[in-house]
This record gives structure tokens, sequence and C-alpha cells, in this order.
């Protein structure tokens, strides 16, 4: 039985996997370390923070009474810089702290892309706290913002900052924003939206250097063009922390090697989050990590469980932008389209079928059915019976009464 768990990183992962470890009766100690100067919050609400429409008390989900009430020691502020596997203790600047097991849930650290200037006072990234405030405090009414990345993180960072009265320009090296998530008509009509809004939006813009001598001044594109900055925020992808890992050489891939129990090579140490790779597989988003919660707490109380990765879907929390993505809408052999578009109402629907079963669904403008066609994506049903009728969602089930007027609905293989 674990008596002494030492935990590295208070985020999104490992308060979830407290949670349901403390639920379950674990007596033992708990000893929580985190780079951050503060312990868990939920990091997906930085954006409302950014946008001014909640304050960083509100997106607290553990605070100093809940830590106290179950005897867990808060070492925040506190990165660990070494596990030394052999002596089972943790290495921090307050020196050693043994273990009888470890878990590591140091989550993603932000890729920067490597172009002169990219150090410069006023170049942020999009993590945690300190970035929001930065952003926050650069967007004054005309102050001038660049964000580079126009996927879900650029995007949020972009309106959240044009919330607050800065004049935001987004680059994007693809052809349409989101392309992750989104096929290139709904990246459009997202696109047409956001310029509605006052965003300017620069695709297929690659970022040459970033000037300015004591603070960035301006970001300068590959092709000439430069937009003055006051602040830019590089929100162009993640990669998962696995340096602590690294070093210890625990096994390691693109993420820590884990099994379906979370346990990594070493049978003492476990991880989970956004820095483990499990069968392969990276992870970004928070649904399939809360699984992990739940897969390590029982692991850890001795119980069976076993971790498997379900499909997500994803949503922009840009306030009055309607959007949902899900599964998989690549074109492909043996794949259908059903496509429903309504311009007069800036409404898109794609759902990508295969074989009789929905794989993929992507919404702009009314994503009221998402979680209808999400469920149908995941439980891999049958949609023969309601084909005529799927794109209208669970209200037409029953009869084929077709779309409202104005629309056009049309089925591509
Ligand atoms: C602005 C923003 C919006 C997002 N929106 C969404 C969304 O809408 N939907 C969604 O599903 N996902 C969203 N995400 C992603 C989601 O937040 C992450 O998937 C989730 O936070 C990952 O959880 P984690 O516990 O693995 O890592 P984190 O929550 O990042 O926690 C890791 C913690 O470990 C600490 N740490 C790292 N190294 C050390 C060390 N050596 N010693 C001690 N501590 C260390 C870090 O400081 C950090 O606090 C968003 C992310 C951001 C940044």
């Amino acid at each position: 039985m674990t008596r002494r768990l030492v935990v590295i990183g208070a985020g999104m992962a490992s308060g979830r996997m407290l949670e349901h470890l403390f639920e379950a009766g674990f007596d033992g100690h708990v000893t929580l370390f985190n780079a951050e100067p503060r312990g868990n919050y939920n990091r997906l609400m930085l954006s409302p923070v950014l946008s001014g429409e909640k304050t960083y008390d509100q997106i607290v989900t553990h605070d100093d009474a809940w830590y106290a009430a179950h005897g867990v020691a808060c070492r925040f502020g506190e990165a660990v810089t070494r596990i030394d596997r052999d002596r089972k203790v943790v290495v921090s600047k307050r020196g050693e702290t043994p273990y009888d097991t470890l878990v590591i849930a140091t989550g993603s650290a932000p890729f920067v892309i490597p172009v002169p200037g990219k150090d410069l006072p006023g170049v942020v990234t999009y993590r945690d706290l300190e970035d929001t405030n930065a952003m926050i405090a650069a967007s004054r009414p005309g102050a001038k913002a660049v964000v580079i990345g126009g996927g879900l993180l650029g995007l949020e960072a972009a309106a959240g900052m044009a919330a607050r009265g800065a004049e935001v320009t987004v680059i994007h090296l693809m052809g349409h924003l989101m392309e992750r998530q989104l096929d290139p008509a709904a990246g459009y009509l997202l696109q047409k939206d956001l310029e509605r809004r006052g965003l300017r939006i620069h695709c297929k813009g690659a970022t040459k250097a970033i000037l300015g001598k004591d603070r960035v001044d301006a970001v300068l594109l590959e092709d000439g063009t430069v937009y003055p900055a006051d602040i830019v925020c590089m929100a162009v992808g993640i990669r998962p922390e696995v340096r602590l890992a690294v070093d210890a050489h625990l096994e390691v891939g693109r993420g820590i090697t884990v099994d379906d129990r979370m346990r990594t090579s070493d049978p003492a140490i476990f991880a989970l989050g956004e820095c483990v790779e499990h069968d392969g597989q990276l992870f970004g988003l928070v649904a399939p990590l809360y699984d992990q919660a739940r897969v390590l707490a029982a692991t850890l109380m001795g119980q069976e469980a076993a971790f498997r990765p379900v499909q997500t879907a994803t949503k922009l929390k840009v306030t009055g932008v309607d959007l949902f993505s899900a599964g998989d809408f690549a074109d492909g052999p043996g794949r259908e389209d059903i496509v429903f578009r309504d311009p007069g109402r800036g409404v898109y629907k794609r759902l990508v079928i295969e074989g009789n079963r929905l794989i993929g669904a992507v919404m702009y403008g009314d994503t009221a059915d998402g979680a209808w066609f999400f469920g149908l994506i995941k439980d891999g049903t049958d949609i023969a019976p309601m084909r005529g009728t799927l794109i209208f969602g669970p209200a037409y089930r029953g009869g084929d009464r077709g779309g409202p007027s104005g629309s056009r609905c049309s089925l591509a293989a």
C-alpha cells in the first residue's frame, strides 16, 4: 500500500485524480509539487479570465481548505528538478522528498517557434495565469496585439484581447483557421465571423522574425508584411513536458510511455495527463485526462481499471461563436458527406459517414445537436434507419420532413 504519494504537477489531471483517490478512502500522505506558484485551477477557463468574463478566483478548483482537509502537503511554486529512482526521492529547491509511489503530471510546454526576437519582453505563450495576466495588462484599448497561431488556443487568446479593446491580428500558417478541427468551409465561416468582430486574420502567413530592441515592436512575415505589436502571443502547439522522465531514464516516446493502468516503465512511478503517451497516442484535451485520472486512482487503490481512449469533441470558447467538431472528417475512400448550408443564418453542418456509421461531424452557427451527433459517433450507432433526416438532428427522427426553407442539403460521396 502506498504510504507516501508524491505528485509532480498540480494541473487538471492530477487534481481530478486526487479527488477520486480521497473519495475512495486513500489514507496515505500526499505531497503535491507545482511549478506554478498556486494549486489546481481550471486551465480551460483562462480564456474567460482573459476576456474579462471570469476572475481567477472563480476558476480555482481546489482551495486551501480542500488541501488541508485531505492533509495534502502543498509545495506550490516549487518545481521538481530531478527524480532519483534508486533512492526513491524527488529533488527540488528545498531538498529531497521521499516517495513510495510517484505520479508525474507535468502537462505540456508550449512550443515556441525559433525565430529571431522570440525571447523579447512582450512575447508570451498561452498556458498559465502569468501568460493570461501579461495579455490582460497589454490589452489596453487601442493597443496592438499579434497572435501567432489560428488554432483553438490562438483564437481564444485573440478574442480575449480583442474583448479588452486591443486591435488584434492573427497570423496562421495554414490555409484556414483551426484546420485540425474544421474543414475549409467551416474555417472560412469562422474567419468571416471573427473579421466582423474586428479581428484581422492573415492565413498562409509564415513568421520570419519578431522585431524590437528592448521590447517587442512588430512581427515580420516571410512575405515582407510587418504587423506592429505591443504584445505577441505564440500559440502554435504544445509538447508533452517529459524532461524529468527523460533525465530519470524512464521510457519516453513523444510522451512518457504508460500502460493501460497509467504505469510507466518503473513500477513505482505513474504518469497521467498531457505528459503521457498511451498506445502511441498523445492527449491535448481534458476529457481523456479525466478518464486517466479515474483509472490511476483505482490503480493506486489496488483496484482493476484500464484506460481506453475515447473520441473527443471540441468547442471554441469565444462568446457568440458556435462551433463544434468531433471525430474524423477527412475525405477518404468509402466515406460520404452529408452537408447542410444555410448561408442566410450562417449555418453549416457536415457529417462524415463510413459504412452506415457516423465518424465525424463539423458544425458552425448551430451546434445545438452536437452532443447527439457526438453520441452517435462514440456509440458507433447504425445510422441507416435515420439517414434521410440525420443532418436535421434528433428532432427530425422518425419522419423525413426536409429542412428549413432557404437551406441546402447535399449528399456527396
Ligand atoms: C487557455 C487554454 C484553454 C484550453 N481550453 C480547453 C478546452 O476548451 N477544452 C479542453 O479539453 N482542453 C482545453 N485546454 C487544454 C487543457 O487545459 C489541458 O488538456 C489540461 O490542462 C492538461 O492537464 P494536465 O494536468 O496534463 O496539465 P496542466 O493542467 O498543464 O498541469 C501541469 C502542471 O504541472 C506543473 N509542472 C510542470 N513541470 C513541473 C515540475 N518539474 N515540477 C512541478 N510542477 C511542474 C505545471 O506548472 C502545471 O501547473 C486548454 C488549455 C489552455 C492553456
